[in-house]
């Protein structure tokens, strides 16, 4: 039987960022257990590999904390590491009265972050940025970047190997048990023994809690993201990244273009319920995983709200209906055609709701004596992962 003092049970972002800075920090003997023999196979590697400032986030926020420092570390991290990340500013556009009036907030919450911004009143002033984008004004913001987050991800686990971390791929956790004093893992390979877990399993994150009596009032609920991208020719018609104004009541961005690192303009991603946690195209059905969200009495109660009924509608229809997603990209930049979209790849969010039917905005972690369980590693959760990882290393060491 393997022995360590921490186990770590998911290999993104986070648990990486996790291990990474309790071998930094301590003498503990660490592992991580991923399910995959890849790293980034989920949402660490299937986002928008965006840097966000933390403009979108409300003073005192964890988020805007986060975010903001999250922002300035990985950009310092990248460069130190030869990691693709280009700061190329990101350009949010208002189409109407309400939204230019939400712009303002905006603009307000990156004053109250230190987040550097300019405020767009004109369409002359947009076209500067973006000559194809058309909104009535925006907000500019420099510091927004680009990352390669599969890049991250392998390089925070080999930081953390070097650190003396080990790293068991292909290690998918089906049990986690109390064994005296820690913890006994079951895994589709060896099992292993831990004093101390942090579960950091992402879309699976609830489901291991739960073996242990932690988090029963939340459940995860997937949200698939699909993207498009730009073909070659029409690449142009993004320089940057450009973005709807958000909705304040909902936790997704709305379809945007975001300009890779390789390159590449990809559009979206919608925001579709996935029918199985890890179903990315969307004809894949998991029939167990469905009927646990069919059945979660938080979900049913979120769909109770007329609002979030009518954008799982609208949001269905952009996902089976392409001319529906062309819709939503030309509102911001019109000269986008349907023949101009190729599909593109999909993510998986794991959106924590609560059983009274709220979407948990914020990220949540739930500690007890001997373990933390990452369970809401919401978005910007690439953008945060430094700083976030650091504080779950934190509150895991502080129990040692
Ligand atoms: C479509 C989309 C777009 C996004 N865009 C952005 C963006 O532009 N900027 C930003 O900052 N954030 C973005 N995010 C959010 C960001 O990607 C996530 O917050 C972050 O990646 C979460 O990291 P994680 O480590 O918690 O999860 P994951 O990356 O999902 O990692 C969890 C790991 O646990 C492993 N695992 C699961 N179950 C088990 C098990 N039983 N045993 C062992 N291992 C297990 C998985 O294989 C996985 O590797 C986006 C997310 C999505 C889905």
């Amino acid at each position: 039987m393997i022995h360590h003092d921490v186990a770590v049970i998911g290999g993104g972002c986070v648990g990486l960022s996790t291990a990474k800075h309790l071998a930094e920090r301590t003498d503990l003997d660490v592992c991580v257990l991923e399910k995959e023999y890849h790293l980034a196979e989920h949402q660490s590697g299937r986002n928008s590999g965006v840097l966000h400032p933390g403009f979108n986030y409300p003073p005192d926020s964890v988020k805007a904390e986060y975010a903001t420092e999250g922002t300035s570390r990985m950009k310092e991290y990248c460069a130190e590491h030869d990691i693709p990340c280009e700061e190329c500013g990101v350009l949010v556009v208002a189409k109407d009265d309400r939204e230019e009036a939400h712009l303002e907030e905006l603009a307000a919450q990156a004053e109250a972050n230190g987040v550097a911004y300019e405020l767009l009143d004109s369409q002359a002033a947009i076209r500067e940025h973006e000559p194809h984008a058309v909104g009535q004004a925006a907000l500019y913001a420099p510091e927004a970047a680009s990352v390669d987050s599969q890049q991250y991800v392998y390089t925070l686990a080999r930081e953390a190997q070097q650190d003396g971390v080990d790293l068991y791929m292909g290690h998918a956790v089906s049990r986690i048990h109390r064994s005296g004093e820690g913890y006994r893992i079951h895994t589709s390979n060896s099992d292993v023994e831990a004093d101390y877990l942090v579960n950091a399993a992402g879309l699976h994150a609830d489901t291991l809690a739960h073996q242990v009596g932690v988090g029963e009032d939340y459940q995860v609920v997937p949200f698939r993201g699909e993207y498009y991208e730009l073909t070659p020719e029409k690449a142009h018609l993004c320089r940057t990244m450009i973005y709807p104004t958000p909705d304040p009541e909902l936790p997704f961005l709305g379809v945007h273009y975001t300009r890779r690192t390789d390159g590449k303009v990809i559009v979206g991603p919608n925001a579709v319920l996935a029918f199985g946690r890890e179903a990315y195209e969307n004809t894949d059905v998991d029939l167990r995983e469905l009927y646990e969200t069919l059945t979660y009495e938080g979900f049913r109660r979120l769909l109770a709200s007329p609002t979030m009924l009518s954008v799982a509608v609208s949001e269905l229809n952009k996902s089976y209906r392409k001319g529906k997603f062309t819709e939503a990209s030309r509102r911001l930049v019109p000269e986008v055609k349907s023949e101009d979209l190729e599909k593109s790849y999909a993510g998986i969010r794991a959106q924590l709701v609560s059983a009274e039917g709220e979407l948990v905005k914020d990220p949540l972690s739930i500690e007890t004596d001997d373990a933390v369980h990452v369970l809401n590693a919401v978005s910007p959760g690439l953008t945060c992962s430094l700083p976030y990882g650091e504080h779950v290393a934190e509150q895991l060491a502080e129990k040692v």
